[in-house]
């Protein structure tokens, strides 16, 4: 949308189209970028993509924001810093709250509960717009991504944030289906990306090309430390197939790890025995 986007501030509304206002909540952190993006969508009905966390200054700031007019709450996903405020905001303005559920994995909003599951190709009617599911699983397995049909504008949540790598945390959480879900969103019709963390991104195609060009590095080196220790557990192999990542967050990579191994078993390319990973000796490096 703009080459140098001005700074996200979270609290303050941000008009990025007539159609589209963005209210960050103020929850930074390594895994939320700058705070976790809602979105406040169309003209006279009003949908609120990702309410977001539990913040009493973030649901006054909404409420604010939408007045009257909301009508629907719509999720991405059921993460903690998605999903929770769903039921205050309903509670509030009335407005119905639709999404996707899933099974609690341990880091799932368990108070989710919408008045109508949306699953692919549904739709959201806005009256002057419409917002379309897409199902995106991979980030997690109930992922939908919505797209803003007149202006081919797609809210990613997590599927693809801006200035972080998406974390994928088995069992929620499968690689194999995140490169899918990637490679079905080349094949859209996408003008632009407004990621639940972090600014609008231009160019769709050129950034998801690049994802998924990440990913199957990061495949290749996984398969690469092998060479090194073979077989080896997912902690001895994190350092070797995370050498460019700081320490620090080696915690989080180890997640997206495991899953590069669960996909990697599903290939057949490794085997997996009493918490030791094996290189297949049919693989090629
Ligand atoms: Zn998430």
């Amino acid at each position: 949308m703009n080459a140098t986007p001005e700074k996200i501030i979270p609290g303050v509304v941000a008009e990025l189209n007539p159609l589209v206002r963005r209210l960050t909540a103020p929850n930074p952190g390594v895994m939320t970028g700058p705070g976790t993006n809602t979105y406040i969508v169309g003209e006279q009905d009003l949908a609120v993509i990702d309410p977001g966390p539990v913040i009493e200054s973030h649901l006054q700031g909404l409420i604010g924001a939408v007045g009257d007019r909301l009508r629907w709450i719509v999720c991405t996903h059921t993460h903690l810093d998605h999903s929770p405020a769903a039921m205050a905001l309903k509670h509030a303005t009335g407005a119905q709250v639709v999404g996707m559920p899933t099974a609690d994995d341990g880091r799932q909003d368990t108070t989710f509960a919408p008045d109508r599951v949306l699953g692919e190709h549904d739709t959201v009617d806005l009256g002057s717009c419409v917002l379309r599911a897409v199902h995106t699983p991979g980030h997690v397995a109930n992922h939908l991504c919505y797209l803003l049909e007149n202006q081919q504008l797609l809210f990613t949540g997590d599927h693809i944030m801006q200035g972080s790598t998406v974390v994928i945390t088995p069992p929620g959480g499968d690689m194999s289906d995140y490169l899918a879900s990637l490679a079905k969103l080349l094949r859209m019709d996408i003008a632009e990306l407004a990621p639940g963390h972090g600014h609008v991104i231009t160019r769709p195609h050129d950034e998801i090309r690049r994802l998924i060009t990440h990913r199957l590095k990061r495949e290749q080196k996984v398969l690469d430390a092998f060479a090194k220790k073979n077989p080896a557990t997912l902690d001895e192999l994190l350092p070797l197939a995370y050498d460019d990542v700081p320490a620090k967050i080696h915690h989080v990579a180890r997640r997206s790890l495991h899953a590069h191994l669960i996909k990697l078993l599903h290939d057949e390319l490794v085997s997996e025995h009493a918490g030791y990973w094996a290189l297949e000796s049919t693989s090629t490096q």
